[in-house]
């Protein structure tokens, strides 16, 4: 099976068609996102629309959550609660309703979907250090666990047996391919797709990952796409024109 991954969409339609354009010829069978499909951007409902057009897997993030009242909006910065407040007036009372049913995780094939940390996906932590890494890996019961919300793409992976960290992967050169021994019961691998529609490792194009189980191998893919016009949607909807800015500089 062929997975693509997507994550922390947040909106960007520019970028998640680009993605979607580039993942076209890559004979995808099962498409999963981990969360963050809204929030930020200036394209929510479409959004939404294109991601559930794939048939995709979907965990819901913070902000999914937050949109649809199941998450206080005090969680937030001043940016991201404006873009909230702003968001939750573009979609309807279906899609909120949509978001607000999004489960935490989901296990799809050897997969396993959550937004943030495995153990308590509900307090969304973001994955500052390889203690937290672990923690996810030890309570997954799959070969990899995919997360999103950090914005920042990584593989790690783990020895259940050894109780020991192999590898911790974070340049893009070494993203482009990783083989994987996705049959050892004992290797468990955490990866960050990276964001599609707002990275913020210094590399503005999107990001998302496809990850091939029968060959045993992930791969980040980054993908250009117009960011100008992205940024002019956020600027004519009103919304914190740092958005609109973060996006050049992929931060
Ligand atoms: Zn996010």
């Amino acid at each position: 099976m062929r997975y693509a991954a997507l994550a922390d969409v947040h909106g960007n339609l520019e970028a998640l068609t680009a993605v979607l354009d580039a993942l076209a010829s890559e004979r995808i069978d099962q498409y999963v996102c981990v969360g963050d499909v809204v929030g930020y951007g200036a394209d929510p409902a479409a959004c939404l629309e294109r991601v559930q057009a794939l048939r995709a897997v979907i965990v819901g993030g913070n902000h999914d959550l937050a949109c649809a009242g199941r998450l206080d909006l005090g969680w937030f910065n001043d940016a991201a609660r404006a873009a909230l407040v702003w968001t939750r007036e573009q979609l309807s009372v279906a899609e909120l309703d949509g978001l607000r049913r999004l489960p935490l995780t989901q296990t799809v094939g050897p997969l396993t979907l959550v937004h943030s940390m495995l153990r308590r996906p509900e307090r969304f932590e973001y994955l500052m250090d390889l203690a937290q890494a672990v923690d996810t890996l030890t309570a997954c019961r799959t070969a990899i666990c995919l997360i999103g919300h950090t914005h920042l793409p990584c593989f790690i992976e783990y020895d259940l047996d050894e109780r020991r960290v192999l590898r911790v992967l974070t340049a893009a050169q070494e993203l482009v391919r990783v083989a994987f021994a996705m049959g050892d019961g004992a290797r468990r691998a955490l990866l960050n797709p990276g964001s599609v529609g707002q990275p913020r490792d210094g590399d503005p194009r999107a990001s998302c990952a496809v990850i091939d189980s029968e060959r045993g191998e992930c791969a980040i893919r980054r993908v250009p796409y117009d960011i100008a016009s992205a940024q002019r949607k956020i600027r004519d909807a009103g919304l914190p024109t740092l958005l609109a800015d973060r996006l050049v500089v992929g931060r």
